[in-house]
């Protein structure tokens, strides 16, 4: 006999009201909220107990490839914390500059060599980070807290298993104590990484992205919400109702929850604090994380998101893709995307 308790506390969301779901009439009702929430969220995630310091970023190595250069660069974002990023320098910039959180499964790397796309004349796919170099973007690709060049002793070393893993529930397990959490550890590295982007000369100033797959889509969809200089953001395999993909799904990673999270917004109303700046969601139909009741999840959630886009007559920039494939990347139009919202 088992007595668990997961669906009780599935019980208690229904009965739990979220204080800052979106429900603006009016898009000047809709700013004043976003202001509201993002103060709240800034809050629970504990970012507000960030300590800002000197970012003295400094590039250590710089390697020539086919249409740009790939750099290695580190950066401080809070006094004794380090974060590594790969620089990829385009060989005729395009004035915009793309960040890309990388996800579960690795660091750094998996941001500059996966996430593959179809380009036009090519026969094979080509990872999105060099297609931007290429098209002229600054590409900015960290090491997210706890993973890559971050994970702390218990999870350091070389074997695939070891790189593969992360120290996000280490990290939460400390950082809670300070009220804050892992994400909000993430989203604060990466403002810091965007401040950074702003000092490069080529880039004009309001030109930045941020594309994300899974834990990198949630780093993304976080940043955009909170940072308004993102005007364009991508999150893969990572919208959907937290009810059914986070509390009943609680064997995710530790990154993904937040304190007093549930009594304060869902998913979609972090899309609603996006508008009307673009935003483009891609969903696997087979993705398990969508929850159990698959994409109406997912698409309750980009409901919610599209009626604060309606409100600033900006439906068209809310895109919400669907692919035929699991919890996977796909791509498709992502590119475009950029350089059309971008450029
Ligand atoms: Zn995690």
């Amino acid at each position: 006999m088992y007595y668990d308790e997961i669906e009780a506390f599935c019980k208690k969301y229904d009965n739990t009201k979220r204080e800052y779901a979106f429900c603006a009439e009016t898009a000047a009702q809709h700013e004043e909220w976003r202001q509201r929430a993002a103060q709240r969220l800034m809050e629970i995630s504990g970012i507000r107990r960030c300590e800002p310091v000197e970012g003295n970023a400094r590039r250590l190595e710089s390697l020539a490839e086919n249409g740009y250069a790939k750099e290695y660069w580190l950066l401080d974002t809070e006094p004794g914390i380090v974060m590594p990023f790969y620089l990829l320098r385009p060989d005729k910039p395009n004035g915009g500059v793309v960040l890309i959180p990388h996800g579960h499964g690795g660091g750094k790397e998996a941001s500059v060599d996966g996430m593959l796309v179809s380009t036009a004349g090519a026969d094979v796919k080509a990872p999105l980070a060099a297609v931007l170099a290429r098209d002229g973007f600054f590409v900015l690709c960290p090491d997210e807290r706890g993973s890559g060049e971050r994970r702390e002793r218990f999870q350091q070393g070389d074997s695939e298993g070891a790189r593969r893993g992360n120290s996000h529930r280490e990290l939460l397990q400390i950082a809670v104590g300070f009220g804050q959490s892992v994400i909000g550890l993430a989203v604060w590295d990466l403002m810091r990484l965007v401040d950074f982007a702003e000092t490069i000369p080529e880039v004009r100033k309001g030109a930045v992205g941020c594309v994300g797959m899974s834990g990198g889509g949630f780093q993304t969809l976080w940043l955009a919400a909170l940072d308004r200089r993102i005007r364009a953001a991508v999150t893969s395999g990572y919208f959907y109702g937290m009810r059914d993909s986070l509390v009943r799904m609680a064997n995710n990673c530790a990154c993904n929850y937040v304190p007093f999270m549930w009594e304060t917004m869902d998913m979609g109303d972090m899309g609603a604090m996006i508008a009307p700046r673009a935003l483009l969601i891609e969903s696997g139909r087979e993705d398990p994380l969508n929850g159990h009741r698959g994409l109406e999840n997912v698409r309750e959630q980009t409901e919610t998101a599209l009626k604060a886009y309606a409100l600033y007559h900006e439906e068209n920039k809310l895109i919400h893709k669907v692919h035929s494939g699991g919890h996977v990347w796909n791509g498709e139009g992502v590119e475009e995307f950029l350089i059309k919202n971008l450029c």
